[in-house]
């Protein structure tokens, strides 16, 4: 059989998440095609983090299921590594290895989990690096970088792995305003190549200008779901979308 383009990547049902005696997460019903890209809304500790920390495996789950190509990636007997090269995340805090240089942090997971040739390896980071305009730097230590040059390390760090699957938290969250457009537009590159993502993000005309689809979650719980992102920024169905979209007017 042909791989359908519209393939459904991560089926998500009734994920239910706590923290002991919080629930974090009340029965989140979620499906992700191949080349989507999807934009998670909702205010500050409605379990966003959560959500994508379950997708990548950094969680336990209470309920539910998480199936990633319809193999369930919560049952006992799945390997987290391999999931996790499947799946890549970036957070908020670009969580480079102070100690090793960026090239060195760049390569760690293709050689060392991986087992990949190092010439190969290293041609692709260097490709990438090129491609995040930071060929240059690859010698240099986290300290040496800026914010923005820092987070640029850590998407290519993740993408090195070829995940199939990339998961963005809040990552220009931390940055000073002048370097947000350098990061974003990394993001924006891999949407042009049909990257499949999950992007958390408070930067709304991002948000706006990339999903294909907008998850609007408030308490634990998907509100809204639009295929239509413009028609969600200016016409939210809901009270609280309504209520949030304000804040950031
Ligand atoms: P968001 O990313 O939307 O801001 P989070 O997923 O980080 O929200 O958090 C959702 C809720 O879970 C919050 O109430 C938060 O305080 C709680 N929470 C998150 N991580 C933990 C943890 N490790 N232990 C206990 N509570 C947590
Ligand atoms: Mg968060």
């Amino acid at each position: 059989m042909y791989e359908q383009d519209n393939e459904e990547l991560l089926v998500i049902k009734g994920l239910h998440k706590e923290y002991n005696d919080l629930i974090v997460l009340k029965g989140i019903d979620l499906k992700i095609k191949k080349g989507e890209v999807v934009v998670i809304l909702g205010p500050s500790g409605c379990g966003k983090s959560t959500l994508l920390r379950c997708i990548n495996g950094l969680e336990k789950i209470q309920g539910g299921d998480i199936r990633y190509k319809n193999e369930s990636i919560v049952s006992k007997d799945v390997n987290l590594q391999d999931i996790r090269q499947q799946i890549g995340m970036v957070f908020q805090s670009y969580d480079l290895f102070p100690h090793m240089t960026v090239i060195e942090n760049i390569l760690l997971g293709p050689l060392k989990v991986q087992k990949r040739n190092k010439k190969e390896a290293m041609e692709q980071a260097c490709e990438l690096l090129d491609r995040v305009g930071l060929l240059d730097r690859q010698d240099s230590y986290p300290r040496q970088l800026s914010g923005g040059q820092k987070q640029r390390i850590a998407i290519v760090r993740a993408l090195c792995m070829n995940p199939e699957i990339m998961l963005f938290d809040e990552v220009t969250a931390s940055l000073d305003p002048e370097m947000v457009r350098e990061v974003l537009d990394v993001i924006l590159g891999l949407t042009k190549q049909g990257m499949t993502m999950i992007i958390v993000t408070h930067e709304m005309n991002f948000a706006r200008s990339v999903a294909d689809r907008i998850i609007f979650m408030d308490e634990g719980d998907i509100c809204e779901t639009s295929e239509e992102p413009e028609e969600f920024f200016t016409n939210p169905k809901t009270e609280r979308a309504k209520h949030f979209l304000n804040i950031f007017q």
